[in-house]
């Protein structure tokens, strides 16, 4: 193995993996004083659909100390999206937009060829904070392509027998998420009301996975924790979360990512030489631009040679 293949992951295409049901526990890691229970990518499963980064952090309250305390950093070839079930964070990117996500809206950032933003948690708070944020991996066509950032204030509702679905990615059935993505994907918060059960309608040629965010609940009859993802591979027409006391279930999927992906540090890519180039961007202060409206010192890349992957900033 050379010392370019030595910083960076390869992230392989799903193979097509019909009906199956996989447990993959968590990791858990900080996030400066976050803790955070990660859920993609591991070693065993690096992307479902172009889902390639999941962090679950919360649920938790707080006073005085700020939880979310993200400085600038840089992203490229990848998409994030945050996505809160309580408190707020305050983006603010190198396009000079900002924004507060709070439960039921979403922000999405588009990084393309290059954008460094930072996510704290702002001076006007709820005193509380749970979420997750997710990455999406950029098709090649796709991945140079310009920064971009939306904030949608409130996602569509969809209400079902039995539960409530909360759409931030994809279409489900008659109902398209706002946000715009560059693969067929799906994304939402399934919400089951106490002693109920849901039937989601799924699209056969994505594959999916669900985390549990809050309550109790079972996935064609496997209960579920919150410490693990739930992978369910491909061909399923439906899926049924049941629950007793309510629960909140996040589902993500995607057609199986046709490209190998490169992960390090906040950067998604194809080759080393990619990384390299977005590193040293980043640590001369080119390229990237300076993320306006925080007081926050930028972050430091980690040496390009150390053997572990990096934690990313997210
Ligand atoms: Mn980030």
């Amino acid at each position: 193995m050379s010392k370019n293949t030595n910083f960076s992951k390869e992230c392989g295409a799903s193979e097509e993996d019909a009906l199956t049901f996989r447990v993959y526990a968590n990791r858990e890691t900080r996030l400066g004083n976050l803790e955070i229970s990660r859920a993609l990518p591991m070693r065993e499963r690096r992307l479902v659909g172009p889902w390639c980064f999941l962090d679950y952090f919360g649920p938790l309250t707080f006073k005085d100390e700020k939880p979310m305390h993200v400085p600038p950093h840089p992203h490229i070839g990848l998409q994030t999206v945050s996505w809160l079930l309580e408190g707020e964070v305050r983006h603010s990117d190198s396009l000079n937009f900002q924004a507060i996500v709070k439960p039921g809206g979403v922000n999405v950032m588009t990084a393309g060829k290059g954008i460094a933003h930072a996510e704290e948690t702002p001076t006007k708070n709820s005193g509380s904070l749970c979420g997750v944020q997710l990455w999406v991996a950029l098709p090649d066509e796709h991945r140079n392509t310009a920064p971009d950032f939306l904030n949608v204030p409130q996602v569509p509702i969809i209400e079902k027998k039995g539960g409530v679905v909360k759409l931030f990615a994809g279409t489900l059935e008659s109902t398209t998420a706002p946000a715009r993505y560059f693969s067929d994907i799906i994304g939402m918060e399934v919400a089951v009301h106490a002693r109920q059960s849901i039937t989601l309608p799924l699209n056969t040629r994505f594959e999916h996975a669900g985390l549990l965010l809050d309550g109790d609940g079972t996935v064609e009859g496997h209960p579920l924790s919150k410490k693990n993802l739930y992978y369910l591979g491909t061909h399923r027409e439906s899926l049924a979360i049941k629950t007793q006391a309510g629960c909140k279930v996040l589902l993500i999927g995607g057609v199986p990512f046709p490209e190998k992906i490169l992960m390090w540090w906040n950067f998604v890519a194809r080759t080393p030489d990619e990384i390299r180039q977005a590193r040293s961007d980043w640590e001369a202060e080119r390229f990237f631009g300076e993320v306006e409206g925080t007081q926050l010192q930028r972050l430091s890349a980690p040496e390009l040679d150390r053997f572990a992957s990096p934690n990313p900033a997210s």
